[in-house]
């Protein structure tokens, strides 16, 4: 089914360990995201290739909430990433692992290196630091504090974790090399005081590790043998490295970087995506114009269509900006196979067929989705007041328009051939109705006489149209990378993002359940809004109908 090229290099070096007999053949990998937010379509990238490469291995992948830094943490996002995680279709077993349960660990590991004199309690103030520090073209200086003994070096840590000292006033460092070209192995910080409330440990710690120092450890703490990260963590591989073999682990985990996933049109940055939702410039984290999975999923994504869009996608070291045409044409191509459709109109206008009987109502046939035979048929309500799209008629058409005009004639889908007898107009000239005749002759769609109509349009009957709300959606920002030119991001939103529409649709749309996914003909792919009450319908348009991904791979 998918069209994208199922190995890259992780995969190669995966099975180049395999074949080794590392790690005893085995292979754990994980996805380690933070719980500061809700997971977007570029973790669905990380997802894919952490749980794809465990499950095409025989592995397993672990879920492991990344809760080391307790300021922007919290339980609501755990939930939700757990169900985003499920919701695509990974199995992370029966329980998530946090990195904050290994807390003690760390801290007996943090103990050891200063035991091998590979760690010291450093007194610099951040500013002082960066005397010392150096940068890209000089090298660094000996801080005080470096030759401190392990004795004192242990006291003083001891005294840091029972809170003797002030948040910030001393932080353990590793002791690497303070001219190392990697400013990152220029004596690191482990752990800094900080007393904060931790959303699993609460007030038991006041001292917490610093990532670099964490991470490696979660992953030999747990077995993993591949660990997948984005590019700009590969200049803290040597620090993984250090603090693993400085500590013994045998064998142990090797991390891995990948390009991230950039998508046009569209932020993906924690920071940014929570300033939407605080500032009310979308409906929340699940607003059907938003990159995460809760967004995607409430706009009618598929997680079969998430999953090839990152198939496809492959993984690669390069960094580049994918087209968000992609993802919409994975959506597309899921949906046409599944969607059954529908008739609705979305800017209505009356059209009352002068000569067929008042009161009377026949049901004609219409085809559920033309992509699968056992999707079968219903009946659509037929009659003499019908609503037909606003732009489907005009007073005065263009040479090449064969839809409906004053004198002209068009088929209706489904059913009969339709003239345009007469316009109705208003005080200001905008037309309020049109009126036609129908040929009873043309119910199937074609004329015994042979007479040809070249325009098929959608319409709906009026006394049993259901009335809802369309949201119609397009691209949450107007520029193809907001956010990296002069101008904040916010100023860069599409105004246009969002149009509201009163619709009318067919009654068999009535009995759908929210969530529903269906394609309104010629107008697109929707699914049912969880705003949705009976009275009033809301569907989101999941994405338009005119795929210009296919036409541009010439399609
Ligand atoms: P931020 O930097 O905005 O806080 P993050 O990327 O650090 O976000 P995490 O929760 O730490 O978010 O991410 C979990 C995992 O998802 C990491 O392994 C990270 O590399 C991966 N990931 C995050 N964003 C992307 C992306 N755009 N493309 C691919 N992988 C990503
Ligand atoms: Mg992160």
């Amino acid at each position: 089914m998918t069209e994208a090229n199922n190995t890259d290099f992780i995969r190669e070096i995966v099975a180049a360990d395999r074949a080794a007999g590392n790690y005893g053949g085995k292979v754990v990998t994980r996805f380690p995201p933070e719980p500061n937010g809700y997971l977007h379509i570029g973790h669905a990238k990380a997802i894919c290739l952490d749980f794809g490469v465990a499950a095409e291995n025989g592995g397993v992948c672990h879920l492991r909430f990344d809760d080391t830094n307790p300021t922007k943490e919290d339980t609501e996002y755990v939930d939700s990433i757990i169900d985003a995680v499920h919701w695509l279709g990974s199995d992370f077993g029966p329980e998530p692992y946090y990195a904050s349960d290994y807390f003690e660990r760390m801290y007996d590991c943090a103990e050891q290196l200063i035991r091998k004199g590979l760690a010291y309690v450093c007194d610099l103030t951040p500013e002082e630091w960066e005397k010392y520090r150096g940068d890209s073209t000089t090298p660094g200086s000996e801080p005080p504090g470096r030759s401190r003994s392990v004795e004192e070096n242990l006291d003083l840590f001891r005294r840091m974790r029972a809170g003797e000292f002030e948040d910030g006033a001393k932080v353990l460092r590793a002791r690497i090399d303070m001219t190392s070209p990697n400013i990152h192995l220029r004596d690191p910080v482990l752990y800094r005081i900080r007393r904060v409330h931790h959303f699993r440990q609460g007030d038991r710690w006041c001292i917490y590790p610093m990532y670099d120092f964490a991470h490696c450890l979660e992953d030999a703490f747990e077995g993993i043998t591949h660990s997948f990260c984005t590019l700009e963590f590969d200049i803290h591989r040597p620090l993984y490295d250090w603090v693993l073999e400085n500590l013994g682990f045998d064998p142990r985990p090797h991390q891995y970087e990948f390009a991230r996933l950039n998508l046009s049109y569209t932020v993906m940055s924690k920071r940014k995506l929570l300033q939407l939702v605080r500032e009310n410039r979308v409906r929340g984290w699940d607003d059907p114009r938003m990159p995460t999975l809760v967004g995607l999923r409430r706009r009618g994504y598929t997680p079969e269509a998430i999953r090839e869009f990152c198939a496809r996608l492959g993984v690669t070291r390069f960094n580049s900006l994918t087209d968000l045409a992609l993802l919409e044409h994975c959506i597309r191509e899921d949906l046409n196979r599944r969607a059954s459709r529908y008739l609705a109109v979305l800017d209505p206008l009356k059209v009352t067929i002068r000569n067929y009987p008042e009161g009377k109502i026949e049901y004609l046939e219409g085809i559920n989705n033309p992509e699968d035979p056992a999707a079968g048929t219903r009946s659509i309500p037929f009659g003499r007041e019908l609503y037909i799209e606003r732009s489907d008629f005009m007073p005065e058409p263009p040479k090449g328009y064969y839809r409906l005009a004053p004198g002209r004639e068009v088929r209706l889908r489904y059913g009969y051939f339709i003239r345009c007898e007469e316009v109705i107009t208003d005080e200001r000239g905008e037309v309020r109705e049109l009126i036609a005749t129908y040929d009873p002759e043309t119910r199937g769609g074609s004329a015994p006489d042979g007479r040809k109509v070249k325009g098929t349009i959608h319409w709906v009957e009026a006394t049993h149209a259901i009335t809802g709300e369309a949201r119609l959606y397009d691209r949450l920002f107007s520029v193809e990378q907001p956010g990296t030119g002069e101008v904040d991001f916010l100023e860069e939103l599409n105004p246009a993002s969002e149009q509201i529409r009163e619709f009318k649709g067919e009654p068999a749309l009535a009995a759908l359940p929210v969530g529903s996914r269906v394609q309104f003909e010629r107008q697109g792919y929707f699914c049912l809004d969880p705003d949705s009450t009976p009275e009033r319908p809301v569907w989101n348009r999941t994405v338009g109908l005119k795929d210009s991904w296919a036409k541009q791979q010439g399609k």
